[in-house]
């Protein structure tokens, strides 16, 4: 079992401070979710613990099975198996994506072992046709001229394709039409097992229904307010991030202790639908 665990992240870009103290323990196993207004350092959490390096690490720490990764690279920290879909994903024109992904698999696999190119072209297209993408999409450009639906179909190949340890979810259900939204899902759920834990930022319950948590989070202003069950999605869909708001206080700006998050609660499938 592995475990991804943020403590008192703090972090910057350009000089101005977005994380201001995050705390997050994500074990291999769970699913949770993340949901916060816009502008509250979602994307943010989700570069910082892939590694871009846009953003500077202030204080706190990232740890990934005790070891701690903020010095490491985003090539080292993919190696590790951290995996991070993107919510804005960038075309690269002259970039096969076959090629693409034969190569990110490669940079994956332990020192000395070589990739059997006829096995992982077997998988990839079985991975497509489970995810009702086109196989003719292995020929294209990564993203180049790419529907929206269909980014993020390319995100999910290279999730079932890379196999991560924790993998991140920005948005990768936002401005999707259903049947894309369920395709995604399912390929998150395949990955659902043991030794796989995801972190699904997200607005909406959609995804959430299909996809379904063990922890619901909050973030606002920088921090995780609140953890809990599937209740929260609830309440944020009737209520808004005003309710959140008014339960949390204003947490200011940079107080180094800012509000306690809510302890989460033990959840399941039933609670999403309670
Ligand atoms: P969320 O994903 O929750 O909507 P973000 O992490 O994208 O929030 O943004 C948090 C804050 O950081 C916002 O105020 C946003 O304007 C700011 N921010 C994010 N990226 C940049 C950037 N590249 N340059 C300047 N400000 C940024
Ligand atoms: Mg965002």
């Amino acid at each position: 079992m592995s475990t991804l665990s943020i403590k008192k992240l703090r972090a910057d870009i350009d000089g101005k401070p977005i994380l201001k103290g995050v705390d997050l323990e994500l074990k291999s196993g769970e699913i949770h979710a993340l949901m916060g207004p816009n502008g509250s350092g979602k994307s943010t959490l989700a570069n910082v613990i892939m590694g871009n390096p846009r953003y500077t690490v202030t204080g706190g720490s990232i740890k990934l099975d005790g070891k701690d990764i903020l010095a490491l690279p985003v090539h080292e920290r993919a190696r590790l198996g951290l995996f991070l879909a993107f919510q804005y994903p960038v075309e690269i024109p002259g970039l096969g994506m076959a090629k693409f992904l034969r190569r990110a698999a490669e940079t994956r696999l332990p020192e000395g072992e070589h990739l059997n190119v006829s096995d992982f072209l077997k998988g990839a297209r079985e991975s497509m046709d489970f995810l009702s993408f086109d196989r003719a999409f292995l020929n294209r450009a990564l993203n180049d001229g790419f529907s929206g639906g269909e980014k993020k179909r390319a995100e999910i190949l290279q999730l079932l394709t890379l196999k991560p340890r924790f993998a991140i979810f920005d948005e990768t259900d936002s401005g999707l039409d259903i049947d894309a939204l369920k395709v995604v899902a399912a390929g998150i759920e395949k990955m659902r097992g043991p030794d796989f834990g995801a972190l699904i930022i997200t607005h909406y319950r959609r995804i959430l229904d299909y996809a379904v948590p063990s922890i619901v989070h909050v973030m606002y202003q920088g921090r995780i307010v609140l953890s809990g069950g599937g209740e929260i999605v609830k309440s944020l869909e009737e209520k808004g991030y005003d309710w959140v708001k008014d339960l949390v206080g204003d947490p200011g700006d940079d107080t180094e202790a800012g509000p306690p998050a809510r302890t989460p609660k033990p959840a399941g499938r039933e609670a999403l639908h309670a």
